[in-house]
């Protein structure tokens, strides 16, 4: 069984982002970029399903600029097989984005595409459930649990109050929610080792992608800075504080 799994080059989660002087968009100057913690778990959610069998060859693809290759060894260290990089400086939108990872799904025809639900800057939520309707594969996003039992994929999906469990034929999609798995560590030989592991290039333009923008980006702002809170002394200072100063109670 053949799993690809997609992997974005996003801000590290542990940075704390600013948007440029003139806020047209984050400021990415000298910032730590990383694997999208989502699409590590996706990675993880992989390498788990060949050790035990069932998956036998792993295809890491990412869409982005030649530095995504970083991430793209990240994955081949962490147990992929081999890797693609569509390679673009644009800044592509979702769609795009699908349009040519769905291209990778015709030439690779994976049974299975596994991706994170969200990249961490972006937060947008939108490129496995655009890849499915562009491939017609099913989809389950949000997972928490994947099984693959008969020639199906088993995925249990985090919804509200509650669990979801859906049954897909394959070829399907599933996005990684945060419980689906904890990533392991890349260890020093394996890292050694990823690097003289396969790694194809193409370009949107190679894979016949229209990567137009339908969207244009007006601005980032950080939020209104927060007030200091204050320790009210009791009861009746905070009801006196509510009616009189905030004036949200009478
Ligand atoms: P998003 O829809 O941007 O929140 O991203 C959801 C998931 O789609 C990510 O976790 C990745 O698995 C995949 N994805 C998004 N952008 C890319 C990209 N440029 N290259 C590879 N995979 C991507």
């Amino acid at each position: 069984m053949k799993v690809l799994v997609a992997v974005k080059r996003v801000v590290d989660y542990n940075v704390k982002v600013r948007p440029k002087s003139d806020n047209t968009d984050v400021d990415l100057a000298n910032v730590k970029m990383s694997i999208n913690p989502f699409c590590e778990i996706a990675v993880e959610e992989a390498v788990r399903l060949k050790e035990k069998g069932v998956a036998t060859e792993i295809i890491a693809v990412s869409v982005g600029p030649q530095q995504a290759q970083e991430q793209l060894r990240t994955a081949l260290a962490l147990g992929a097989d081999r890797a693609i990089l569509v390679n673009t400086d644009d800044v592509l939108e979702p769609l795009s984005i699908a349009k040519c990872l769905k291209a990778v799904c015709d030439s690779e025809s994976p049974d299975i595409v596994l991706m994170g639900k969200q990249a961490i800057d972006g937060d947008n939520n939108q490129t496995g459930q655009m890849l499915a309707a562009l491939a017609g594969y099913g989809q389950a996003t949000f997972a928490s649990e994947l099984g693959l039992e008969d020639g199906q994929v088993r995925v249990t999906r985090e919804v509200d109050g509650g669990l979801q469990t859906l049954s897909l034929k394959l070829p399907a999609i599933v996005t990684a929610d945060l419980r689906l798995n904890e990533p392991r560590y890349a260890s020093l030989p394996n890292i050694m080792k990823a690097k003289k592991k396969p790694l194809d290039m193409s370009s949107p333009a190679d894979l016949g992608v229209d990567t137009a923008a339908r969207v244009t980006l007006l601005g980032v702002e950080l939020p209104a800075e927060r007030q200091a809170g204050i320790v009210v002394e009791d009861m009746a200072q905070l009801m006196d504080k509510l009616k009189n100063e905030a004036k949200v109670i009478s």
